[in-house]
C-alpha cells in the first residue's frame, strides 16, 4: 500500500519504520529540513528516550487517558523499545528513576539510529514539505458501520512552495502537539483533524512552570529545594500531591515536582486560582518539627530570631519566613511565644502560594489535550470514522509525566499505527 507519514518526529519515524517492515511503500513528509528536531532537544540534549520501569509504573505515569494506552503498550512497550535500539547498535544506559539515555548522552545518536532504520527499510523522506489538508470522500463499510468516509489524497506545499495533491491509501498523521513550536509542531495537524470532523479536546501546556501571585517570590529566584512536598487541592479534592525537587523562578516555580504538578492542575487553573501547599520538612510531623525548633531555640536562647533558624532553612528563604511569621527579627529567641513558634512550624510545613497560571506552550514539555481518544481505535490508531487515516504521538489526547514516558507514548502509538494498516 502507498503510505504517507506526516511528521518525522518520534511517533512518525517509528510508524514509518514499522509500516515499511510490514511491507508497505512508505514516504515520510516533514516540514523541517531534517528529522527529529524535537527529539534533539529532549532530556536537555541527552534524550531520555524511555523509562525502564515495569508495566504498572508505565501506565501509572500516563496522566491523560492511560487506559487507551494499554493495547499499544502490550504490542510494543518500553522494554521492546530498549531492545530495538540495542539491536540497532545504540548503546543505552539506565539512570536514577529508571530513566533511559543513550550511553553517548547525545540525542543526535537516537535520531541517527532512527534515520538509519528508515533508510535500511526503504522509507523515502521528503523534507521541507508541509502537509496542509486532507481530501476524503463519503464511504460506507459493510463490516464497520462507524466508518463514514475514506481517505483520497493529501494536499502539500513542497520544498519549492508548489501546491501538490498526493493520492494515498493510507496517511499516518504524527504532527506533534503545540509545544516548542520552533521544532515544527504548531498545532496545524490538530486543525486538519478538526476540519475532518474529529473531536479535538481543549489543549493546554503541561509539564511547564507555574506562576504565583505573591510578589515576594521574586526574592527567591534561583533557590532550589530538594526533598520537599507539594500539594494542591480544589476544595477537598486533592489535585496533586508529590515529593521531590523544585526551583524558584522569577514569577513562580519550576523543577521536576512543579512540572508534574502543572499537568494535574492546569485544567482547574483555567477556572480559578488554586493554593499550592509547600512542605519544606515532609519527613517531620508538625510535632516533631516543633520539638526540633524547641531544641534549637534552647541552644540559642539569647540569639535574635533572625539568626536562629540558619540550620533549619536555606539562607534565601530565611527573610521570607521571618516576614511571614510576624515575629520581630530581633526578638530574642527565649522570648518567642508558643503561639509564635507554632506559626513558624506551620509556615515551614505549609507555606502557601496562589497559583495564577501556567507558563505557555513555548516552555511546555508536552501538550495536554488533542485528538479525542474516542475517535481512535486503541489497537490500530485508526480514526474510527475515516478509513485510511491514522494518528500517533502527541497529537492524541494523551500526556504523561517526565521520565521518558512521553516519548514512550510516541514510540508505542507510532508502532501501533504502522502495524495494522488496511
Ligand atoms: C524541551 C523538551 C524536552 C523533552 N524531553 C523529553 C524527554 O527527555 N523524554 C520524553 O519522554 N519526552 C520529552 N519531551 C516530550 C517529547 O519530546 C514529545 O512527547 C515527543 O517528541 C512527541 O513526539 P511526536 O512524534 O508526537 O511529535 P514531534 O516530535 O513534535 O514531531 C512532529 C513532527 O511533525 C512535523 N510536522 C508538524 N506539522 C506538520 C505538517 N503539517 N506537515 C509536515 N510536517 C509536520 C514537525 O515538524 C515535527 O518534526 C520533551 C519535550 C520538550 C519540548
Amino acid at each position: 500500500m502507498k503510505v504517507y507519514v506526516v511528521g518525522a518526529g518520534a511517533a512518525g519515524m517509528m510508524a514509518a519504520i514499522r509500516a515499511a517492515e510490514m511491507g508497505h511503500n512508505v514516504t515520510v513528509l516533514e516540514r523541517n529540513e531534517k528529522s527529529g528536531k524535537k527529539i534533539y532537544i529532549t532530556g536537555k540534549g541527552r534524550c531520555n528516550l524511555t523509562n525502564a520501569c515495569d508495566s504498572d509504573q508505565l501506565l501509572a505515569n500516563i496522566v491523560s487517558n492511560p487506559k487507551f494506552m494499554m493495547s499499544a503498550f502490550s504490542a510494543f512497550n518500553n522494554h521492546d523499545l530498549m531492545k530495538m535500539f540495542e539491536d540497532e547498535g545504540l548503546e543505552i544506559k539506565v539512570e536514577r528513576g529508571n530513566r533511559v539515555f543513550p550511553v553517548s548522552d547525545h540525542s543526535s545518536d537516537v535520531i541517527r539510529t532512527l534515520d538509519k532504520m528508515m533508510r535500511d527499510r526503504g522509507v523515502k523522506l521528503e523534507y521541507n514539505t508541509l502537509v496542509t489538508g486532507v481530501e476524503t470522500e463519503s464511504y460506507s463499510c459493510e463490516e464497520d458501520k462507524k466508518v463514514q468516509a475514506r481517505l483520497v489524497a493529501i494536499k502539500v506545499l513542497d520544498s519549492s512552495k508548489k501546491e501538490k495533491r498526493l493520492e494515498a491509501d493510507v496517511v499516518i498523521f504524527a504532527c506533534g502537539g503545540k509545544s516548542y513550536q520552533v521544532t515544527g509542531s504548531d498545532g496545524l495537524g490538530l486543525q486538519i483533524a478538526e476540519k475532518l470532523g474529529l473531536k479535538v479536546t481543549a489543549t493546554r501546556p503541561a509539564l511547564v512552570p507555574i506562576s504565583f501571585k505573591e510578589d515576594y517570590i521574586r526574592e527567591l529566584e534561583g533557590l532550589s529545594l530538594k526533598n520537599v512536598g507539594v500539594s494542591v487541592k480544589d476544595g477537598k479534592k486533592e489535585l496533586y500531591s508529590g515529593f521531590g525537587e523544585l526551583v524558584y523562578t522569577a514569577d513562580g516555580m519550576s523543577g521536576p515536582l512543579i512540572l508534574s504538578c502543572s499537568s494535574k492542575i492546569g485544567k482547574k487553573l483555567e477556572e480559578k486560582e488554586l493554593i499550592l501547599h509547600l512542605d519544606m520538612k515532609p519527613s517531620l510531623s508538625y510535632d516533631q518539627l516543633d520539638q526540633r525548633i524547641l531544641r534549637d531555640f534552647k541552644d540559642e536562647m539569647n540569639k535574635d530570631f533572625r539568626n536562629s533558624i540558619d540550620s533549619l532553612l536555606p539562607r534565601k528563604m530565611i527573610p521570607i519566613v521571618i516576614k511571614l511569621s510576624g515575629i520581630a527579627p530581633d526578638k530574642k529567641v527565649n522570648l518567642i511565644t508558643h503561639e509564635e513558634r507554632l506559626r513558624l512550624v506551620s509556615l515551614i510545613k505549609d507555606m502557601q502560594y496562589t497559583c495564577v497560571k501556567l507558563h505557555d506552550f513555548r516552555e511546555a514539555i508536552i501538550t495536554q489535550g488533542g485528538i479525542s481518544v474516542k475517535e481512535i481505535d486503541p489497537k490500530t490508531m485508526r480514526a474510527k470514522k475515516i478509513k485510511g487515516l491514522y494518528f500517533a504521538g502527541e497529537m492524541l489526547d494523551i500526556d504523561a509525566f517526565t521520565g521518558g514516558f512521553n516519548l514512550q507514548v510516541a514510540w508505542s502509538t507510532g508502532y501501533a499505527a504502522g502495524s495494522y494498516l488496511e
